[in-house]
């Protein structure tokens, strides 16, 4: 692979291709930055640091940091031309991928890191837009890039939200209609905040309450369940599982 592509991920849960019995995915459908206020991730909360899963993996794998880094290197003071060549290549690398192995075109943006600037939001904005057929998913912590892909057909948003930034959550709720993706320690507790900010409970991770496995024959988690890839419902994720 060239050295000045962008390198896509693969994730378990949110793969739109697994193998014949069930256990890794066959198409890298994810992509990624270095998590944390010091890379892409400004609006990282302190609770963010507690529970980051994407973060853990950085840390225990040299060879996931190492890409994550290449990206990050490429990306970080490219200027908007340039982001969005290097995105539109990898999302029209993916898409090939899938016509080959005949699966749908799901991509999860960031399975790590988040929206750095404003630039680099408005670049995903630009490339999502020229490829209508591929639904794309994300969750950001960054406010300033939520009125910028709030509303495109083929993107589903969330606001990733915990007790640090639920003020902001609220407002983005109620000036944009954003969903929510809510992190708390119980699901009792996420339930009463979530009715706080939207008026409703909101749907529990199926995966993250042990109903559904992470990768099966049925697929990853997320496609089977399909709740966040297609906007569906605002979510609540228990740090606990309980
Ligand atoms: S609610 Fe469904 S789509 Fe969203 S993270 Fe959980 S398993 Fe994935």
């Amino acid at each position: 692979m060239s050295a000045m592509k962008l390198k896509r991920s693969n994730d378990r849960k949110v793969a739109n291709a697994v193998s014949k019995n069930g256990k890794t995915p066959t198409i890298a459908n994810t992509f990624g930055l270095p998590a944390g206020k010091n890379f892409s991730c400004p609006g990282a909360t302190s609770i963010c640091e507690t529970v980051c899963y994407a973060g853990k993996l950085e840390k225990v794998y040299k060879g996931v940091k190492a890409v994550l880094l290449h990206n990050w290197e490429l990306l970080r003071n490219a200027d908007i031309t340039t982001m969005v060549s290097l995105l539109d290549e990898m999302i029209i690398e993916f898409k090939a991928e899938c016509d080959k192995k005949n699966a749908d075109k799901l991509f999860r943006i960031h399975w790590d890191g988040d929206f750095f600037n404003d630039t680099y939001a408005y670049a995903w904005k630009t490339v999502i837009n020229r490829h209508k057929d591929v639904q794309f998913w994300v969750y950001t912590r960054v406010y300033s890039a939520v009125p910028i892909l709030q509303d495109i057909p083929n993107l589903s948003l969330y606001f990733s939200t915990d007790d640090e930034n639920k003020e902001i959550a609220g407002a983005l709720r109620e000036l944009h209609g954003t969903r929510l993706a809510y992190l708390g320690k119980t699901f009792a507790v996420t339930e009463t905040v979530m009715k706080e900010l939207t008026g409703k409970p909101g749907a529990k991770c199926p995966e993250n309450n042990k109903q559904i496995p992470l990768i099966s024959t049925n697929g990853s988690a997320c496609v089977s369940c399909g709740l966040c890839v297609y906007n569906k419902a605002d979510i609540r994720f228990s740090a606990s599982k309980k």
